[in-house]
């Protein structure tokens, strides 16, 4: 039995874009009346730390900068609000923002900027109050309240108070309803989205508005369920879905492969089946690996072999793509005019499974084929790897992107003033 149903076939032929390009109708940061105001920028500073508290990896700052800067050249007291972690709703001395802090000064030398030690509060207010135009005040983890994450409207009222304009440049945490994303706006008559936030939107809805034919799109990463959906948006829209990755083995086996020990989702067995026969409808082909590499164990593997799909053993892991796969999806990807990439090939972590997900970055940055990392994994695989800086665009958001890619208008952005 299939446990799609009517109403969600139907919808694998009327695309709607219209959610996802609404951004265009929302105010940018070149819309709003800036001038002197006291501005609350919601960031994502959520940044990858080392066991010592170092940043090993400060692009999501970086990125904010020209909104930044922006905002100085207008004169603004800026004041910005950022999570870090997932502090529960409790304070934790490992998820304070200080080293963000030090990273910020460091990126802006002759700008006075401060670390507030809350969120909100008197104090906070007080730091506000004194803060001058050109002045930054980073506010600090609001996650430390619960009220963050229930986008509780008197929290979200509090830290509204703080400032005159609201400006969202956290694309990745874009597709969350918290209360500095998403609950301070009904507070504000002026907000808008900054720089980041443009780039990153602008980026993937170009490419799945006019896509370049043809158009190519790598899955790959563990969880099925958030790529299904994405399928579902691409069936008709995208030229090739090239699959990977674990989320692969429950492809294969709806397939009717054996897949062993590796990774599956059997609750979502019955849409596969019925998304790889829908896309025989359209103009989409997936393609699916021919063959793998299996290990006997994934952390202490003793034996690591390639195999065809035809001969994935009971007692096998699968763990990445095998040469005859990566073969056949450079051919299609020496073909492509774009490519979207969501999710790492194989466990890229490990050394030994790690060779999927490079050589096909390595190819396509070899070719000069356009490309977007869809953030998340794909992004820290390109990272490991030394390419961040060759590939075309690398998302800042996992999860938001593939909001984006699966046609939702961002909760975040949905908010924002109208033009
Ligand atoms: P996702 O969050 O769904 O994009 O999953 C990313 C994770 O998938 C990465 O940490 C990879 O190590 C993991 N992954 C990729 N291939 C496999 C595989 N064959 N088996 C298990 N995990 C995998």
């Amino acid at each position: 039995m299939l446990i799609t149903d009517q109403k969600e076939e139907s919808n694998l032929s009327e695309r709607d874009l219209s959610g996802m390009l609404k951004f265009r109708e929302k105010m940018s940061i070149t819309d709003l009346d800036l001038k002197n105001k006291r501005v609350l920028v919601r960031v994502d500073f959520n940044v990858p730390l080392d066991e010592y508290g170092n940043i090993t990896d400060s692009r999501r700052i970086r990125m904010t900068l020209p909104t930044i800067h922006y905002l100085l050249n207008e004169n603004c007291r800026i004041i910005l609000v950022s999570h870090l972690g997932r502090p529960g709703g409790q304070k934790s001395e490992d998820l304070r923002l200080a080293p963000i802090y030090k990273r910020l000064k460091e990126y802006l030398p002759f700008v006075r900027i401060f670390h507030a030690p809350d969120c909100v509060g008197p104090e906070v207010e007080n730091m506000v109050k004194n803060l001058k135009k050109g002045e930054i005040l980073l506010l600090e983890n609001p996650r430390f309240h619960p009220q963050e994450k229930d986008n509780d409207p008197i929290f979200s009222g509090e830290l509204a108070s703080l400032a005159d304009i609201y400006v969202t440049d956290a694309f990745a945490t874009a597709h969350r309803k918290h209360s500095s994303t998403y609950g301070v706006c009904p507070y504000f008559k002026q907000k808008g989205y900054g720089f980041l936030m443009e780039k990153e939107m602008k980026f993937l809805t170009h490419c799945i508005e006019k896509p370049k034919r043809p158009f190519t799109v790598i899955l790959g990463g563990k969880k099925v369920e958030d790529k299904l959906d994405v399928i579902k948006y691409l069936i008709g829209l995208a030229d090739n879905v090239l699959i990977g990755g674990g989320m692969a083995y429950t492809f294969l086996l709806a397939k009717g492969y054996s897949i062993g020990k590796s990774v599956r989702d059997l609750t979502r067995l019955d849409n596969i089946k019925y998304y790889l026969k829908e896309a025989n409808n359209y103009s989409t082909k997936i393609y699916l690996p021919r063959d793998v590499v299996v290990c006997d164990e994934l952390d202490y593997p003793t034996e690591i072999k390639t195999v065809p799909i035809t001969e994935i053993g009971d007692e096998h892991v699968g763990v990445d793509i095998g040469e005859e796969t990566i073969e056949i999806y450079k051919k299609i990807l020496s073909q492509s005019e774009q490519v979207i990439w969501q999710g790492p090939l194989g466990v890229f972590e490990k050394k030994e499974f790690e060779n999927g997900t490079r050589e096909i970055a390595r190819y396509l940055i070899e070719k000069e084929i356009f490309t977007i990392i869809g953030g998340g994994d794909s992004a820290a695989a390109f990272e490991k790897f030394g390419f961040q800086d060759e590939v075309s665009f690398i998302s800042t958001g996992g999860g938001a992107s593939l909001e984006v890619m699966r046609g939702v208008l961002l909760p975040a952005i949905e908010c924002l003033s109208d033009k």
